[in-house]
């Protein structure tokens, strides 16, 4: 047998019901948002992810999926979002077009990581980016729209926590602080962190090691050292959010994985999944399009994990997505064939979700297998029946049968349905 990827899942029916309801509700509310959907490669160059990630995060140092092509080009397959949007904006010229640019994608992003519940080297990513507004209240608004998702989804437990990381050059001057307080106790650090030390120290402040975590309790915060402007954009955005009640939290440890984030900064925490396993990430990156080559094109966005966010799905939503009803056509006899597809397809048309017997079933078994379906209703299709211009709706939750004619048939499916609920 062979056997899937190692990280890679298989989603099965019915799960993919609440998948497609959590897409369509995204696409519904950030499109409601005025964010439109853009859909990018799975493959780009792998220097785009070098160039914005960053050469020393876990992402580019570790989990990429590199390989080269036939002609020796270094192809990946995206890791995460942004970066493919903002290489999109520049290719395309989204800059020429009435500004800001709010967009939207989800889909499938790939890192070599170590499996665990939430975590998989295939997961998917639902994330909107709005280019080319520096004010607070853009920041207000994607998290705003995020909350509105969240919200509509069910949720009413997630916790959003935030940060200022202030700008590069405050960063700069934060982790030679940082360093200056940490060195003393530098020999305590765990081995990723004394790696971490020369390659990426901001990421020192998100270790899981307890010992780490003690020390970097007593450290400097970032958002002490930021300049006044950088701490004046994030209280901005604290008030914008506390004036229409979205609850936020500081976390004056919360630093991001990827090197662009700047000012801003974001997660959204399960109590479920615990801190570790957060369920969104986001935050500003006002350098990321100029650092690319493009224009000096402010933004700020987030990414959600679609995978870990359908893990915890409320109940209420689930039961909402699963109570669907099933009709089940029987046909019985070769001459009901016809009759039964064709009647399939008006129920369809009338927004029935139908399953017609295919495989040639007695109508014992055939009653059989709609239980099995756990369906609604039965249309028996018989050869007398037929011959009478009648079918028979069996209405399989309270056992009663009718006999209807043909042309009735629809109507009296629809009306029944209606009924059971
Ligand atoms: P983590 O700290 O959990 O590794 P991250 O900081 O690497 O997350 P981001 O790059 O910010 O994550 O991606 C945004 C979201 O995508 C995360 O909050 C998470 O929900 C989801 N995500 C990231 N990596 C994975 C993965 N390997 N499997 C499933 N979901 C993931
Ligand atoms: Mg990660």
């Amino acid at each position: 047998m062979i056997r899937k990827v190692k990280g890679t899942r298989d989603i099965l029916p019915p799960e993919t019901q609440l998948w497609n309801e959590v897409e369509c509700t995204a696409l519904r509310i950030f499109g409601g948002f005025g964010y439109s959907e853009i859909r990018m490669p799975l493959l780009e160059p792998t220097e785009l992810f070098v160039r914005t990630v960053g050469e020393g995060t876990d992402i580019v140092s570790k989990e990429m999926y590199t390989f080269t092509d036939r002609k020796g080009r270094s192809l990946t397959l995206r890791p995460e979002g942004t970066a493919g949007v903002a290489r999109a904006f520049i290719e395309n010229g989204l800059g020429q077009r009435p500004q800001p640019m709010r967009l939207s994608y989800h889909g499938p992003m790939f890192r070599y990581e170590r499996m665990q519940r939430g975590r998989y080297r295939q997961f998917s990513q639902i994330g909107i980016e709005i280019l080319g507004a520096a004010n607070p209240a853009a920041d207000v608004e994607v998290i705003v729209a995020l909350h509105t998702f969240l919200a509509e989804l069910g949720f009413d437990d997630l916790i959003i926590v935030l940060n200022n990381l202030g700008d590069p050059e405050d960063r700069e001057r934060f982790i030679t602080g940082l360093k200056t307080e940490l060195t003393p106790h530098r020999g305590e650090l765990c081995g990723d962190c004394q790696r971490r030390w020369d390659e990426n120290p901001l990421r020192i402040l998100d270790c899981k090691v307890p010992r780490c975590r003690e020390l970097v309790a007593e450290t400097t915060p970032v958002a002490d050292v930021v300049s006044e402007d950088a701490r004046h954009h994030v209280a901005t955005v604290e008030a914008g959010l506390e004036a229409v009640s979205i609850p936020v939290r500081r976390a004056p440890r919360l630093v991001r994985g990827l090197d662009y984030y700047l000012r801003t900064v974001f997660e959204v925490i399960s109590p479920e999944l615990g801190e570790d396993t957060v369920i969104c990430g986001g935050g500003r990156y006002d350098r990321l399009i100029s650092d690319l080559g493009g224009a000096a094109v402010p933004g700020v966005g987030f990414a959600i994990g679609e995978d870990r966010l359908v893990d915890v799905l409320p109940q209420s939503f689930k039961d909402r997505v699963f109570d669907q009803r099933v009709v089940v056509v029987l046909p019985v006899g070769d001459a009901a064939t016809a009759p039964a597809t064709a009647l399939a397809r008006e129920l369809v048309l009338a927004g029935v979700t139908v399953h017609t017997e295919v495989t040639g079933r007695s109508l014992k078994a055939g009653l059989k297998w709609s239980g099995k379906m756990a369906a609604s209703a039965a249309v028996i299709l018989g050869e007398s029946e037929l011959a009478d211009g009648v079918a028979v709706i069996r209405d399989l939750d309270r056992g009663e049968q009718e006999t209807v004619a043909l042309v009735d048939v629809v109507s009296h499916v629809v009306e029944l349905l209606q009924i059971q609920r």
